[in-house]
């Protein structure tokens, strides 16, 4: 299949199209930690023209020494704060955190893929 995206050690390919019909399966669910590093803050708090301590409070959750995005209750399940469910993407796409930029690719699932199969369904066995 054209435009398969693949990555070295993963034994499944990633289809970016299935995107367009999923309407954010990993952005809402299952509770789950996204992770921010301090200049994702940075950038994030810049483009929403917010200080970055009021973008800390109103945005993050402190979990040890590193930061989460805060998620909120939604169907039964969780959705990340910043997923927009009338439009069904995420509202800060391009700034998102690089955990959101790397997935399905992430060492996890690596040799399990059959969690990420169930999760997106952009997942191509190899
Ligand atoms: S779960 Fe997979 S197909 Fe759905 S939005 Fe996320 S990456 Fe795209
Ligand atoms: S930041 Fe965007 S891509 Fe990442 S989990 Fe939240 S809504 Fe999804």
């Amino acid at each position: 299949m054209l435009g398969l995206i693949k990555e070295e050690g993963f034994d499944f390919a990633f289809d970016a199209k299935a995107c367009e019909e999923c309407g954010g399966g990993c952005c809402i669910g299952e509770s789950g930690y996204i992770w921010v590093t301090p200049t994702e803050i940075k950038v994030l708090s810049r483009n929403l023209k917010l200080k970055t301590d009021d973008f800390i409070t109103k945005y993050l959750s402190k979990i040890g020494y590193r930061y989460s995005l805060k998620e909120l209750e939604f169907n039964g399940g969780f959705k990340c704060v910043f997923f927009d469910i009338e439009k069904k993407m995420c509202s800060v796409y391009e700034n998102r955190p690089k955990q959101c930029r790397t997935f399905p690719f992430w060492d996890h699932f690596k040799n399990n893929i059959r969690e990420v199969e169930e999760e997106c369904p952009g997942i191509y066995r190899l």
